[in-house]
């Protein structure tokens, strides 16, 4: 189990203690209760914040030591910037997973197609990419996997599994609806910042740079998340690709790092 899902277990265990002493016996005091909460409340939101701890459920977000370097990209698809990422990769033979948002699989489903036509994976990012998503029942995690699976079934046939909820946040209600839609979660490795306006395309590539090495799962966007600006990552992804050669690392598909999940 993973150590921050065991402090969870640990913590909630001792907060109930603390309760039942408080009721029963003797109450402890105010500051002291206080402080309690917000070391747990500051846990808790750690784990939301931070998909790798794997607190809530497993999660995929990394690979292993003999493994390659897998691409990512979310918030597509995009017409335009999607192609030209297509492109990229195409130059460059290299295969990667793209993370598309429901509500733009319905305005482009030519370009899922296109993506699934060329060779890549295709994952869940949610059906509206909700900045609240962590904050949502079970339920509805549920019928938003099952409602971007179904848009992206109906542009190219495919059901994908791999879920990566919008801005990455993995709460004990996201976990839950994962679970009963079952899907895989998906975080990350390194991410470059790039689904940011104005975004520095040298920033974006010395911080995915400085995260290579094997097994690491590389984020990236092949999309702006309102499609207000072209991504970063057209400029960055050639000079990317050039610094993994170099590196003397493969590109690798995210499906040969699922066995991983399982540990
Ligand atoms: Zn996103």
């Amino acid at each position: 189990m993973p150590p921050a899902r065991i402090l969870l277990v640990v913590a909630t265990l001792g907060g109930i203690a603390l309760m039942v002493r408080s009721v029963w016996g003797e109450p402890i005091p105010l500051e002291y209760a206080v402080a309690a909460l917000l070391a747990y409340i500051a846990l808790a939101t750690a784990g939301v914040l931070f998909p790798q701890l794997e607190m809530f459920g497993d999660v995929l977000w990394r690979g292993e030591a003999d493994q390659g370097v897998v691409l990512t990209f979310d918030d597509g698809p995009h017409p335009e910037h999607t192609r030209r990422i297509l492109n990229i990769l195409e130059e460059n033979n290299v295969r990667a997973t793209f993370f598309l948002v429901g509500r733009k699989v319905k305005l482009f489903p030519e370009v899922v197609k296109e993506i699934a036509e060329r060779g890549h994976g295709l994952g869940l990012h949610g059906y509206q990419h909700d900045r609240l998503f962590s904050w949502k029942t079970p339920k509805y995690v549920e019928e938003d996997i099952q409602r971007t699976q179904q848009a992206i079934e109906e542009a190219c046939g495919q059901r994908p599994t791999l879920f990566r909820p919008p801005i990455g946040h993995v709460s004990t209600r996201t976990a839950a609806g994962a679970k009963k839609a079952g899907v895989t979660l998906v975080a990350w490795s390194v991410r470059g910042r790039d689904g940011l306006k104005n975004a520095d395309p040298d920033k974006v590539l010395e911080r995915l740079s400085a995260g290579l090495g094997p097994g690491a799962i590389l984020l990236l966007h092949d999309a702006a998340e309102r499609d207000d600006f072209t991504p970063v990552s057209i400029d960055v992804l050639p000079r990317l690709l050039e610094e993994i050669r170099s590196q003397q690392l493969s590109v690798v598909p995210l499906e040969s790092f699922l066995e991983e999940v399982k540990t």
